[in-house]
């Protein structure tokens, strides 16, 4: 299956911003997301193309590689751990020379510590967490090195050998030509040592399958695609090596009343006409409490007032958001008698809208000609 462009997934030009980036994968994200669209493969399948997009795209070193050498430039994995030296361009040359040139130590195809490979994990939140932050508990699979063995896979050190295949070198070779070719001992793929006595917790496996909870701080600001990384809690590394990081990466629901734009709340609050004309003081929910709002006289339709702090606070710098209140006229669609004797006669004093305002006399008259 040939991959799709990353920016064609994410449905933005080349140039896009961060911004840009940032929010149609946010849209995108919410509509594809698992939760929302159960048992379907084909939303699964796209909202992990998306991720990946997104991945690479909102890293500035990543996005580079992919825009200098496309899908080849982001190794087999595309997500996760694909820095050059491991999994990227590095490891590719890195076996076409150790074919040919008998690796880097001399040694041949024998193994090195490698790093595991980091793991990702979905979580979704709600709004309010996103806003406040919170500490979420997170249920993993997980291969842990075998604590009976400590990762060796066999019951003593007595139970490891010296492969006697390749006599510990890890690497067979053999001519071709001019060259001398070595290969990683099928023995013991590359080990250099077999082991004779398995550990009877893992069975000679090395690693041990299980559960584990993990807790993860989410502070106060974060959005849709956010990635928190958890070091050292991805995958065990192999032959020694160090462990890989796992990311969690989140998704916020979606409010009734609030919608969100970086640090600033959005809603939107329905007033009366007479509110509208005469002035009023309102009550506006907020995510802390309510909070007087002063409407002024001969406020129009549309109008947003801003309530300075009661936004999100930034997740890189120490500033707080605001909330935009954007007030709606609402036009009675009933009346009583009495309503409708008091607006005719209302009617008959304002006459004309078009002509009060000089400009828009002007504008509408222009129409007409
Ligand atoms: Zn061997
Ligand atoms: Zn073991």
């Amino acid at each position: 299956m040939s991959k799709r462009d990353y920016y064609e997934i994410l449905g933005v030009a080349r140039d896009a911003s961060e911004q840009e980036l940032k929010k149609a994968y946010r849209q995108l994200a919410l509509k594809h997301h698992p939760d929302k669209n159960p048992g379907n493969k084909t939303a699964e399948e796209k909202f992990k193309e998306l991720n990946e997009a997104y991945e690479v795209l909102s890293d500035p070193q990543k996005r580079q590689r992919y825009d200098s050498f496309g899908h080849a430039g982001m190794g087999a994995e595309g997500v996760g751990g694909f820095d050059f030296g491991r999994g990227g361009f590095g490891d590719v040359f890195g076996d076409i020379f150790e074919d040919f040139f008998g690796g880097p130590s001399g040694r041949g195809g024998r193994v090195r510590p490698e790093r595991g490979a980091d793991l990702r994990y979905n979580l979704e939140i709600d709004f309010e967490e996103a806003v406040f932050g919170k500490e979420a508990k997170i249920r993993i699979p997980k291969w842990e090195n075998c604590p009976e063995c400590r990762g060796t896979g066999a019951k003593s050190s007595g139970g490891i050998r010296t492969c006697p295949t390749c006599h510990g070198a890890g690497a067979v070779r053999f001519q071709q030509g001019f060259f001398t070719i070595s290969r990683t001992c099928g023995h013991c793929n590359g080990e250099g040592r077999i082991i004779s006595d398995p550990c009877p917790q893992c069975h000679g496996k090395k690693q041990v399958h299980h559960e584990k909870t993990l807790s993860v701080r989410i502070p106060p600001g974060v959005e849709t695609g956010t990635r928190l990384r958890l070091s050292g809690e991805g995958e065990p590394g192999a032959h020694g090596g160090p462990p890989g990081d796992l990311y969690v990466v989140l998704t916020v629901k979606e409010h009734p009343f609030f919608t969100r734009e970086d640090d600033d709340l959005l809603c939107e609050v329905p007033i009366s006409i007479g509110q509208a004309a005469l002035g009023a003081k309102i009550e506006v929910p907020t995510l802390k409490g309510k909070a007087q709002l002063k409407i002024p006289a001969g406020t129009q339709n549309g109008r947003t007032f801003r309530l300075k702090g009661l936004g999100v606070a930034n997740l890189k710098g120490h500033r707080i958001g605001d909330q935009l209140v954007k007030v709606g006229v609402m036009i009675p669609a009933k009346l009583t008698a009495r309503q409708r004797e008091l607006l005719e006669e209302f009617s008959k004093l304002s006459g004309d809208p078009a002509a009060s305002e000089e400009g828009l006399f002007e504008k509408v008259k222009n129409i007409f000609e």
